[in-house]
């Protein structure tokens, strides 16, 4: 056997595909012939790199598979600021102001009363604050207001603080 009938040969070799004689034939050259040999080395090099590419090689519908496996995600939720119950917590305070008043069970003019005692105490024109607090009933409580929102901000503030990490994370996720 010659070296390009060898070569020819030595692909069906390889997958069992020749008859006896003729790998026995194929066998015996490459043994005598080192051409042959190194060109089966590389050929065999080939093969085993062609099987590697194979093994990794995507299926068809790789692409597909994998958009429809991303539309298929649970779309990240946009976390809430969770700050919302603060306000709602705000509304029901004065809800609850206005009952207690409704019901009689805040007195005003007593808690004004006892606010200008306490200024005239601390030395404060207190029959000032006191006359001004009789004649606009609303100024005691605009008063208490501002105590409570300052009580709220400080609370939000609180909350911001411990949320604040999750609202800039919201931030960002909205702006990128
Ligand atoms: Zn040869």
């Amino acid at each position: 056997m010659n070296c390009s009938a060898c070569k020819a040969r030595i692909g069906a070799l390889r997958d069992g595909e020749l008859p006896a004689r003729d790998a026995r034939l194929v066998e015996s050259h490459l043994s005598s012939c080192a051409s042959c040999r190194a060109f089966a080395e590389r050929l065999d090099a080939v093969e085993a790199s062609l099987v590697r590419l194979t093994r990794i090689e995507p299926r068809q519908d790789f692409t597909i598979a994998v958009m429809a496996g991303i539309a298929a995600m649970p779309v990240p939720e946009r976390q809430p600021t969770r700050l919302w119950w603060l306000v709602i917590a705000d509304v029901a305070l004065w809800i609850a102001i206005g009952a207690l008043t409704a019901f009689g069970a805040i007195r005003w003019k007593a808690i004004a009363a006892g606010a200008a005692a306490f200024g005239a105490k601390l030395g404060v024109a207190a029959t000032t604050l006191y006359g001004v607090a009789i004649d606009f009933h609303a100024v005691p409580i605009v008063a208490l207001g501002v105590g409570i929102e300052i009580a709220f901000l400080a609370v939000m503030v609180v909350a911001g603080r411990k949320y604040l990490s999750r609202v800039r994370a919201t931030l960002s996720g909205v702006l990128s």
